[in-house]
């Protein structure tokens, strides 16, 4: 993990992003709630919830790696 204080570098926006931001993504990919930070997202990269899922999967921040 490249980790930067509570920031780390974030391979799907292409910057570093605080660690509450990424689980704010993961939460909601994973449909634990509301889609707005996701949609921010989409809007930001021009990616669907799929390509999305793929980086966020292969990200070695990733954190909450055992979810499927
Ligand atoms: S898990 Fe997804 S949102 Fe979090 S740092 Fe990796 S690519 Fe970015």
């Amino acid at each position: 993990m490249i980790a930067l204080g509570t920031h780390w570098f974030c391979p799907l926006l292409n910057r570093a992003i605080a660690e509450g931001y990424c689980l704010d993504i993961q939460y909601q990919r994973l449909g634990y709630c509301k889609p707005d930070v996701l949609t921010e997202v989409k809007r930001e990269t021009r990616k669907s919830a799929g390509e999305i899922s793929a980086t966020c999967d292969d990200c070695p921040n990733q954190p909450l790696p055992d979810q499927p």
